[in-house]
């Protein structure tokens, strides 16, 4: 082969690698924005409002069994996740409380959209009404019993604003996307507030509205309902009561004639349902949707919530 030939040769082969490595799903991949969400009810929010948009890429980073992620500790995985993202919607209102500096180690440029940014009206995360009592349960300083009530997702109310604040800081994040997302929340948040509009009416219409829940989940729900939450089993989500609260928890259940004590399906049941049976009252089981399957489809809230309806319907009665 003439020198001139291997010459010409030699600049393809150099020409056709580098087409290989700037082919064309590579250079797609590093435009596409890698939105990261905390939990499962953001994340199903954020699929919600990223409907239809080009160049973004949504996942979860803790399972989407877990729930809510009371007293969670960061993974490997959930580190290298955060590492190749390039935004991170959480919840907000303490709930990511296992985030925080490990976060900005990881990734210094991750931007951070807050689904509880800009949302008034938001209740303390109380510990439940057996507390006057007084007994032993943890100590305010664990975070969770003084704080804010960070289940704005169990209220359908509530959540329509969190699509409303996920889809601002979305829209600022990947401009491209802006008037998409805006569209979508504005869709979404009809739906879920049309799902408000009806709970709140089936609120309107239960015989008993006192009900016991198994963590503060429902709190915001109850509010929007008209619904009043007299006793709380687990004090600290997570946490059973001991043989002496338990006792306490029958009393107060008894004395404010509350209509059904509702377990939830991301902790064990039995002690909820042991405490219902000894006050003499209906347990059920209530879904907050902190947690999911995996593919859920991208009204599974609306499914949730409209099932819980008939639950609500059926335990408390209605007129
Ligand atoms: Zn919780």
């Amino acid at each position: 082969m003439p020198p001139t030939n291997r010459k010409f040769f030699l600049l393809m082969a150099v020409c056709c690698l580098l087409l290989t490595l700037h082919r064309p799903s590579a250079w797609a991949a590093e435009q596409t924005v890698r939105i990261l969400a905390t939990t499962f009810p953001v994340y199903q929010i954020a699929r919600n409002i990223g409907q239809g948009v080009e160049g973004i890429d949504i996942d979860l980073m803790i399972p989407a069994a877990m729930g809510c992620p009371h007293d969670y500790a960061l993974t490997p995985q959930d580190m290298r996740k955060l590492a190749a993202a390039d935004v991170l919607v959480v919840n907000g209102l303490g709930l990511e409380e296992f985030l925080g500096a490990p976060v900005q180690k990881a990734n210094p440029r991750l931007k951070i959209v807050d689904s509880s940014q800009g949302i008034a009206r938001i209740l303390a995360y109380a510990a439940g009404e057996h507390d006057e009592d007084g007994h032993g349960h943890k100590s305010a300083g664990d975070g969770h019993d003084h704080g804010p009530n960070p289940h704005l997702f169990a209220s359908p109310r509530m959540a329509a604003l969190q699509a409303a604040a996920i889809a601002r800081g979305l829209a600022e994040a990947h401009p491209a996307g802006a008037a998409r997302y805006a569209a979508n929340a504005q869709a979404y948040g009809q739906r879920l507030n049309r799902l408000a509009d009806d709970m709140a009416a089936l609120g309107g219409r239960l015989a008993n509205k006192r009900i016991v829940t198994q963590h503060g989940v429902f709190d915001y729900l109850a509010r929007d309902m008209g619904l009043e939450v007299v006793a709380v089993v687990q004090d600290h989500a997570g946490q059973n009561p001991a043989a002496a609260e338990m006792l306490a928890l029958v009393a107060a259940i008894r004395a404010k004639r509350a209509g059904a004590l509702f377990t939830e399906p991301q902790y064990p049941e039995a002690v909820g349902a042991a405490i219902a049976r000894e006050a003499g009252i209906v347990a059920a089981r209530l879904d907050p949707v902190a947690n999911g399957p995996e593919q859920a489809p991208l009204d599974y809230y609306e499914q949730v919530m409209r099932r819980n309806m008939t639950i609500l319907e059926q335990t408390l009665g209605s007129r």
